[in-house]
């Protein structure tokens, strides 16, 4: 019962895995940009503490949003690869198939492009046109016996 609730959250626990380290990593990166951008005197004359080096240092400032580039790249690269992984086994989805035709599309249907789980978990169908913003890539999962699937396209006897 545990193992399977496990095997079903496998695929999310992999994506927040993910965005753990990448979070480390950003951390990481500010802490010791942090830790050794060397602090410029204060200005003259002083009143009060120094400011904070964060839009009062455009070099530190300029740095603090290279990691936040950097940050917002890793999330980017874990989105895309997480979308290409079987949902079942997270192995990277293999052979994409472009299907449909924006000339023929009464006959072929809209362009898209499939990927299948080189263990024949699912398909994952990616259409072409994103016309209504952002479209979730549609994941088809298959069944467990392949042999029924294929069988049924050739029925035995024929
Ligand atoms: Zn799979």
């Amino acid at each position: 019962m545990e193992s399977s609730l496990i095997k079903r959250m496998k695929y999310w626990l992999y994506f927040l895995a993910k965005i753990l380290v990448a979070a480390g990593v950003v951390y990481v990166l500010q802490t010791a940009l942090f830790f050794f951008y060397p602090v410029p005197p204060p200005p003259l004359p002083r009143f009060g503490p120094p400011p904070p080096l964060f839009l009062h240092d455009m070099l530190f400032t300029f740095a603090t949003l290279g990691v936040w580039l950097i940050g917002a790249g890793l999330f980017s690269i874990i989105l895309r690869d997480q979308r290409r992984r079987c949902r079942t086994c997270l192995r990277r989805l293999i052979m994409p198939v472009r299907s449909g035709s924006w000339g023929h599309m009464v006959t072929f249907g809209r362009p898209k492009t499939e990927l299948i789980c080189p263990f024949g978990h699912g398909t994952l169908s990616i259409e072409e046109l994103q016309i209504t913003g952002m479209q979730m890539p549609d994941w088809q999962p298959h069944d467990d016996n392949i042999w029924k699937e294929l069988e049924s396209y050739y029925p035995a006897g024929k």
